[in-house]
């Protein structure tokens, strides 16, 4: 079979996505193959249907248990023969499946990275013929990355132990520089083929959201969501506990997931949410790294992350199915500092020299700004996001807040003047929440004491409401206006650009919202008006749930997660084209000949019922 065969009959896709093709191309022309792509683009694919045309075994390096459980069924569902082997297993389990790989019954295999340079796994790798070893999550290899596993350095050790090197191939979704090259170089890839994607995952709707009660915000969005699988996102385990809590008592489907439970309870409430029995997941960054869940239709975070790389890993977990899916970040000015917090107390890199760890810390401390930016701009999110990555592209996408709000040019030039004028009268020595004050002529007792109510600018804002005071505060840190101290105090302090306002004249114009606007922006993310997918848009709802009734029926008699039966998109695509036969059934995306032998007759039936009625 080629790989166009393969993808049709075990997967029902018709066509590869666009780097797909390149990255299989290259294993099976014996290169080693680096893949760079978002969440969700389908990275599996690229070893797994290789690992099935290359005759010999396919090992994959996985980082988590869950991943490989999940992944394993996926294929097994598909009619792929695959195994895992790690911990989970009882030592049993171990020596049956292990006996199994040993008369090659399984193409692919995953493997925990500490399992590899055992006795017995050595002694089976040595006298079966691997052909690929194929590392996902390869960031998990370096120290630069969030992940880093000091077991994923036992896999270079293994390749070399063996006695015919086979192909490697490694995939990831962390694209910066220091990463990639740390992949290369710590797995000793050859000359390998690089392919980098797009980042851009285009049926994703971003959204920021500064609003004052973030709790009653969600409660609505998820009011208006009922029945749609999705994560809240929370900064703290604290927090977590907090929300779960009040959204339970409030009548939602809703469990939670962070370091500090038992490893049974996290077991327990990671599967609820898998198999659709807890409609919403309230955690922290713990959960989600090797979580599949291709139905997931929003993530939503309750406070801004620490920078943009982990706040487009865990937002990206959203429709990975290509459906479309909302990511809002309910940002609120406090989430900098209880950030800042964590970068200082950071447990992660503890083993490292004081000069290192420095300069670590530092480099935090610099996305942390740039992810505070995210949350101030006003121009495109998407383009926000992209560019970081080193992406450039046009500045609007018409899928984000800013590209859905109307937005003013507005001359802010004596706000800006009277804050930095503030700033420097007062010699760089406070903190934002005195610079507004000042300007906007509070009298608190801080105020008095500062004697700040005799400096030359106070009061001279105070016909400006305090947000828009705060809104031009945030965008001459943005254009080097300003900047604020990362140490503990965060003092405002005079930037590079000050002088051409204060000094030189110049104007300062700002885009903002206009005002009628603020309040349909505000609404809009919560509201089923917002732009939803074309896909669903016609599909007929009554037959969805029965077809997604049937999908929770098989997914019990088979044990796995609904999702892996078929996915949202596959559903949605059935109640449009109704299929009335077989060969109408394998049309539908995500249907190939093994899963139509299983299930197909039951979906046709199922149709055909609401047909005749
Ligand atoms: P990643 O590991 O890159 O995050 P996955 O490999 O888990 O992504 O794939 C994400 C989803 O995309 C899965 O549901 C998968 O079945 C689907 N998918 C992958 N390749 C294709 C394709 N060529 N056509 C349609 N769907 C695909
Ligand atoms: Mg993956
Ligand atoms: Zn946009």
């Amino acid at each position: 079979m080629d790989k166009y065969e393969i993808l049709k009959k075990y997967f029902g896709y018709d066509t590869f996505r666009n780097a797909q093709e390149i990255l299989i191309d290259s294993i099976l022309d014996g290169k080693d193959t680096l893949g760079i792509m978002p969440t969700g683009a389908g990275k599996s694919l690229c070893y797994q249907i290789p690992a099935l045309m290359l005759g010999g075994i396919t090992l994959v390096i996985s980082p988590l248990i869950s991943l490989m459980k999940d992944q394993v069924g996926s294929l097994n569902q598909a009619g792929i023969h695959a195994a895992f082997l790690n911990s989970s297993l009882t030592m049993n389990q171990y020596y049956k499946a292990l006996g199994f790989a040993r008369q090659g019954r399984y193409p692919i295999i995953y493997v925990a990275p500490e399992r590899l340079v055992t006795d017995e796994f050595l002694d089976f790798a040595l006298h079966s013929s691997i052909v690929m070893v194929a590392v996902d999550e390869a960031h998990c290899v370096s120290q630069w990355g969030q992940d880093f596993r000091p077991s994923y350095l036992k896999i270079i050790e293994f390749i070399d132990r063996l006695p015919k090197r086979p192909v490697v191939s490694a995939f990831t979704a962390t694209a910066t520089k220091e990463v990639r090259e740390d992949i290369i170089d710590l797995l000793q890839m050859q000359s390998p083929t690089v392919m980098t994607t797009g980042f851009d995952r285009e049926n994703l709707y971003f959204g920021v959201m500064a609003v004052k009660d973030r709790y009653a915000s969600i409660r609505n969005y998820l009011d208006v969501h009922r029945g749609d699988s999705g994560i809240v996102y929370c900064l703290t385990r604290k927090q977590v506990e907090e929300v779960c809590e009040r959204l339970a008592t409030d009548g939602f489907s809703v469990t939670r997931y962070h370091a500090g439970l038992s490893d049974e309870e996290r077991k327990k409430n990671q599967e609820d949410f898998i198999y659709d029995r807890a409609a919403v997941m309230i955690s922290t960054n713990a959960f989600g790294m090797g979580i599949d869940k291709s139905n997931v239709r929003f993530v939503l975070h309750y406070g801004m992350p620490k920078n943009l790389e982990s706040y487009y890993q865990e937002a990206g977990r959203a429709g990975r199915d290509g459906e479309a899916a909302e990511c809002i970040l309910y940002y609120h000015g406090r989430d900098v500092v209880t950030n800042q917090f964590l970068i200082e107390h950071s447990q992660d890199s503890q083993d490292l020299d004081p000069a290192v760890m420095g300069i670590i810390r530092e480099r935090d401390q610099q996305r942390l700004k740039k992810m505070t930016f995210y949350c101030f701009t006003n121009d495109c999110l998407r383009d926000y996001i992209l560019k970081y990555f080193g992406e450039y592209r046009g500045n609007y996408c018409g899928n984000c807040s800013n590209c859905l709000t109307q937005f003013e040019e507005t001359d802010v030039t004596e706000i800006a003047r009277a804050l930095i004028g503030c700033v420097e009268s007062s010699n760089q020595r406070y903190g934002t929440t005195v610079i507004v004050d000042t300007v906007h002529g509070a009298s608190t007792a801080k105020i008095k004491n500062y004697r700040m109510n005799e400096n030359p600018y106070y009061g001279s804002l105070a016909k400006i409401p305090v947000y828009r005071i705060r809104q031009v505060l945030n965008y001459l840190q943005m254009e080097d206006y300003l900047l604020v101290t990362n140490d503990d105090y965060a003092v405002v302090k005079l930037a590079r650009r000050f002088k051409e306002i204060l000094k030189e004249g110049k104007p300062l114009l700002m885009k903002l919202a206009k005002d009628t606007e603020r309040a349909a922006k505000a609404e809009r993310p919560g509201g089923k008006e917002g732009k939803r997918d074309v896909l669903s848009e016609g599909r007929d709802e009554g037959l969805f749930e029965k077809l997604r009734a049937l999908r929770t029926e098989i997914a019990k008699e088979e044990k796995v997660p609904p999702y892996i039966v078929f996915s949202d998109k596959t559903l949605t695509h059935m109640c449009i084209v109704k299929p009335g036969n077989k060969q109408q059934m394998l049309s539908v995306t995500g249907v190939g000949e093994y899963k139509y032998e299983k299930y197909g007759e039951r979906f046709l039936a199922c149709i055909r019922a609401n047909q005749a009625k």
